[in-house]
């Protein structure tokens, strides 16, 4: 059975997030970009409005609404701004994670923090300076001294790295070469040892925090492993694949938000006596785009859905991330092409857009990487591999 309805409670999260988008993100999210704003109190906010907890237990302060529910609220704000979702994104992997993986104790500890706003925001600390495709190769190390663990290394592009309450950091805790030496561990903000670096200067983006962290002999006990020593890679491709879903739907919602300001441009702008909007030209990109942004959205939420089934999703959370950011890529120079020379200033919000959805083709996996995940399964689905 196929059913494209919305249930009640998916609807009135789409609704809430949407006004919200509109109300409260949308006007500031140019100054946002200017002004490198990160969006604390809009955090807050969120989390007052269940936001940041949309796919997390009610037991633990979530709403328990799915990941369907998830993904939708993900388009809707990253219509009104995309910097906000990157940290809204990554505070529910790393909700979803500890759930997953976390002891009760871990769990009762950190993830209401998350849902009511105490935390700010989570930390996802996978990628180092060498290596980000090829996680694999990560060089942090954790030592068992006592009965903790001490770390050293040292991580790049850490969202949110200096709001968040808690990060989840991977280190080697074997010297065996590759994925199976990897362990996770919950690391709380204000660490001894813990160093946090200079904010990169992002291209999009640009109200969110990305920075490196450092870890120098910095001292964890026994109980901050989450799961068991040696799961961290596996800790890590579990998330990554629910987070590209949420990467997918910020991208629908950066082109969505493209697309309608180029519908409006399209209308109001004349050229040679008439609106834009009535050329043909113009017609097909708009129609290019709407469809596009239309096929996306469906693929991520199926993805969605069977993640919300427990079913296997990796292949269609890969598909949605690869085919989304492209799709809303496309939609963001179409729509800056509609404006012609307006659209390459900050007046209009198109260039913004543009900057913005940039990078839903290299975070959590680039689309180099989508596509050998995707090819990957096909391969073992007919016996090839
Ligand atoms: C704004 C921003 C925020 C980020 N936030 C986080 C975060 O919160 N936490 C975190 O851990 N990381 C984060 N990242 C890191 C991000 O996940 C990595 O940048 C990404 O995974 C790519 O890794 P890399 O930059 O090391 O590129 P590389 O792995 O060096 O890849 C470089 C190029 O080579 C291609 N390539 C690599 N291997 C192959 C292959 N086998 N076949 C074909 N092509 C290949 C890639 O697709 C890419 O085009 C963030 C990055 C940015 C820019």
């Amino acid at each position: 059975m196929i059913d494209f309805e919305l249930s009640e409670e998916q609807r009135l999260i789409q609704a809430t997030a949407r006004d919200f988008a509109r109300e409260v993100l949308q006007p500031q999210a140019r100054n946002r970009d200017r002004d490198q704003l990160f969006p604390a109190a809009e955090l807050r906010r969120l989390a007052a409005l269940g936001l940041l907890g949309v796919n997390v237990p009610q037991s633990l302060g979530g709403s328990e609404a799915g990941a369907v529910a998830y993904a939708l609220a993900m388009m809707e704000l990253a219509s009104g701004c995309a910097a906000t979702t990157v940290a809204v994104a990554v505070t529910n992997m790393v909700s979803e994670i500890i759930v997953k993986y976390g002891s009760e104790a871990q769990q009762h500890e950190h993830v209401p923090r998350l849902q009511n706003g105490e935390h700010v925001c989570g930390a996802f600390a996978l990628s180092e300076p060498h290596t980000g495709s090829d996680a694999a190769a990560l060089k942090t190390s954790a030592a068992r001294v006592g009965d903790g663990w001490i770390v050293n290394g040292s991580k790049q592009w850490i969202t949110s790295g200096d709001h968040s309450g808690v990060l989840v950091v991977w280190a080697r805790t074997s010297p065996a070469g590759g994925a199976r030496g990897l362990s996770a561990f919950l690391v709380k903000a204000g660490t001894p040892g813990l160093f946090i670096g200079k904010h990169e200067d992002k291209m999009g983006l640009r109200g969110s925090t990305t920075v490196p962290l450092t870890f120098e002999d910095m001292k964890l006990p026994a109980d901050a492993l989450l799961g068991r020593e040696g799961d961290g890679f596996k800790i890590a491709m579990e998330a990554l694949d629910g987070g590209r879903i949420g990467v997918a739907s910020q991208a629908y919602g950066i082109g969505r938000a493209a697309l309608q300001a180029a519908t409006s441009y399209a209308r109001e702008r004349k050229a040679f006596g008439n609106p834009l909007a009535e050329f043909q030209a113009i017609q097909w990109m708009l129609a290019d785009s709407a469809t596009e942004l239309e096929a996306a959205r469906l693929l991520v939420l199926r993805g969605a859905w069977l993640k919300e089934h427990g079913q296997p999703f990796t292949r269609e959370a890969s598909m949605g991330k690869v085919y989304a950011s492209e799709a809303a890529w496309r939609a963001c120079d179409r729509a800056l092409q509609i404006h012609g020379g307006n659209g390459y200033v900050r007046e209009y919000d198109v260039e913004r857009h543009l900057r913005d959805v940039r990078v839903t083709r290299i975070y959590e996996g680039t689309s180099e990487v989508q596509r050998i995940v995707i090819a990957r399964t096909l391969l073992r689905e007919f016996g090839i591999q």
